[in-house]
């Protein structure tokens, strides 16, 4: 799992830098492009100085160390320390070294070891690190003064999502015999899609044309149908849209279990109801309209609608919702 969360973890940084809440952490082509600019202006007297460039001497140095060019902070004598910039790349590595060599240590602590080697490890950095780290989120038995640390990977919408099947082979619909449920962790919307066969080449189109190609893709993809499958449908789905970076998750994240299990079920019930209400076994049409009414319901975990919690609004039915009399 390391590898997934070094993934997340240089992704967040990533956008801290894009977004410019954090710009003391570079990217490694951000690092060489000072590196070069340093180099040229340390070789040649008469180039023109821009104040970007006077800028740049005064913070950086250049340091070779066994034939690397290392950024390191600009030093007034030779006597002070060197402290390295890392590059967002290096930082989870940098962070885990001295987070389990401090034995799960807290944030100042680490921030002060750090600190001695380093120049732009940031408190953000540190405190992702720590709140992606199981280990120190299970020794908060008490959240400390009320501050809750939420774990990062269930921020945002499209972190993690879950893909399931249900078996629909003794009752089909034509050619249909499954149902795929799909619920992004975050916001539990959903979208319910009838499939013919459970290969994961269907699953992945399914998912490609119907969800990622609309809301964009998770950073992580998990299922209960096991691994495999989990695994298999990414395959699928790199073929189809080689751009696509997305990894499988735990398929069992302690946080959703009981939330899509329920969601699998509910799924089902509803379906049956809606077939009895509407006097059909057409349950291929039937899951469109389970999937709109699951994403319009209040949901007890998140206190509003799916809906709403994707799109910020209470869905409507055209006129039907309308104060406008009919
Ligand atoms: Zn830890």
């Amino acid at each position: 799992m390391a590898n997934e969360k070094e993934k997340i973890f240089t992704e967040e940084l990533l956008k801290m830098y894009n977004e410019k809440c954090d710009r003391v952490l570079m990217p490694k082509e951000k690092l060489n492009i000072i590196i070069s600019r340093f180099n040229i202006l340390c070789e040649s007297e008469t180039i023109k100085r821009t104040r970007d460039d006077y800028n740049l001497l005064s913070r950086y140095e250049v340091l070779q160390i066994a034939g690397l060019e290392k950024l390191i902070r600009k030093r007034k004598t030779e006597e002070d320390p060197i402290l390295y910039f890392v590059s967002l790349e290096e930082t989870f590595d940098v962070i885990k070294k001295s987070h389990s060599a401090l034995n799960h240590a807290g944030r100042d602590k680490m921030q002060k070891k750090l600190n001695k080697k380093n120049a732009n490890v940031t408190l953000s950095a540190i405190n992702l690190y720590k709140s992606m780290c199981e280990e120190c989120q299970l020794r908060r038995k008490n959240p400390a003064k009320g501050v809750v640390v939420k774990p990062i990977l269930s921020k945002e919408f499209n972190s993690r999502g879950q893909v399931d099947l249900i078996d629909m082979q003794s009752m089909p619909d034509g050619d249909f015999k499954f149902i795929m449920n799909y619920q992004d962790h975050l916001t539990k919307f959903g979208v319910i899609e009838s499939l013919s066969s459970k290969r994961a080449a269907e699953v992945a189109y399914k998912l490609l044309t119907n969800v990622f190609l609309v809301f964009g893709a998770p950073h992580i993809l998990q299922s209960d149908n096991g691994r495999e499958f989990t695994a298999n449908i990414i395959l699928e789905l790199k073929q189809l849209w080689p751009e696509l970076v997305i990894v499988h998750g735990k398929p069992r994240h302690p946080q959703s279990q009981g939330s899509v299990e329920r969601s699998n079920g509910d799924v089902h019930d509803m379906l049956v109801s809606w077939m009895r209400d509407n006097k059909t076994t057409k349950w291929a049409t039937g899951i469109k309209f389970v999937q709109f009414q699951k994403n319009r319901h209040n949901h007890s975990g998140i206190k509003r609608s799916p809906y709403e919690a994707m799109f910020g609004c209470p869905p409507k039915v055209g006129l039907a919702s309308s104060p406008i009399p009919t």
